[in-house]
């Protein structure tokens, strides 16, 4: 008698439990505060710029697992890439895309991130550039949006190449945080030349600090704390006057900017350092998608926004 009431018991909290997981994965678009959003500075087109990627590798997942609200028979696929500005200055990447060992650092990640998604390489940074006949000695910069290792593997064949990363991001990266596993195994094997994004050329829309790169206001970047302590977004405005924003992976998919939404609960345990902050970004992002509609803010990872970019 009181092993089957046990065993009841058990069943009735497992069920509890299920449920209680089920719910993190439905619809709730956070709220949005009812004021106008925020207008970003006239765009300035400077000749010789523009925007393109660099479709390094496709991992396939669920949209359910990849925003809080997306459909479970909805396939999902996660673009990993760099983001190339060509710039009569140089060439700058906006993270580092994938490396030629990428299957290798593919196994720093935890086991349930790897057993969730499907890993179909494409083609590392390093031979995209070869093939148009950039070498990394002609690349003025990388800038990474975070240093977690699917934005960090292509540091592996370009060890000469200038890398920006926030000091916050910087300290994350080189914590015990399973986040950082690869950059440190990087920067264990040689050290990078790093530098600071300076943050000095004062507020743009809705951002309390900018650093314009070049000083022409065609690279602009602002700090996006959450999905890691030290994440950056980057404007570009190439020479027609569009301008994008890339906010690296505070939201993996469009929805999360257009609901918005964030991750689903199991995904910000594994993948998000502060799950307020990232929230508060969105609703940042959504606020400033509604008030500049022409904007196109770019997921890091979301492969049908990707479309709207050139393949470098
Ligand atoms: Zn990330």
């Amino acid at each position: 008698m009181l092993r089957r009431v046990t065993i009841k018991f058990a069943s009735l909290i497992l069920v509890a439990l299920l449920a209680a997981l089920a719910w993190t994965f439905v619809k709730r678009p956070l709220p949005v505060p009812e004021v106008a959003g925020p207008v970003v500075p006239d765009a300035i087109a400077v000749e010789g710029v523009s925007l393109s990627m660099i479709r390094g590798a496709e991992m396939t997942s669920r949209e359910a697992f990849s925003v809080r609200g997306g459909s479970l028979l909805k396939q999902f696929i996660t673009g990993i890439g760099a983001f190339v500005v060509e710039h009569p200055r140089g060439i700058l990447l906006i993270d580092a895309g994938v490396g030629r060992d990428v299957t290798a650092h593919l196994g720093t990640t935890p086991l349930l991130m790897r057993a969730l998604a499907e890993l179909t390489v494409r083609q590392p940074t390093i031979d995209a550039l070869s093939a148009r006949g950039v070498e990394a000695s002609d690349l003025g910069g990388i800038v990474l949006t975070h240093s977690h290792w699917d934005h960090v593997s292509g540091l592996a064949d370009l060890r000469s190449v200038p890398v920006w990363i926030t000091p916050e991001e910087l300290a994350y990266a080189r914590s015990d945080d399973e986040g950082g596993k690869l950059y440190r195994e990087l920067e264990a094997a040689a050290p990078f030349e790093l530098h600071e994004p300076s943050f000095t050329s004062g507020p743009y829309g809705p951002f309390d600090e900018s650093q314009d790169f070049y000083g022409d206001g065609s690279v602009v970047i602002v700090p996006m704390p959450g999905h890691t302590p030290g994440s950056v977004g980057v404007f570009v405005t190439d020479a027609s006057g569009k301008r994008a924003l890339i906010i690296g992976d505070t939201s993996w998919t469009k929805e999360g900017v257009d609901w918005p939404a964030e991750k689903p609960w199991l995904a910000r345990r594994m993948v998000d350092s502060d799950a307020k902050a990232v929230r508060d970004q969105l609703v940042l992002l959504h606020q400033l998608q509604q008030a500049n509609p022409e904007l196109l803010i770019i997921p890091a990872h979301d492969a049908r926004v990707h479309e709207a970019i050139a393949e470098f």
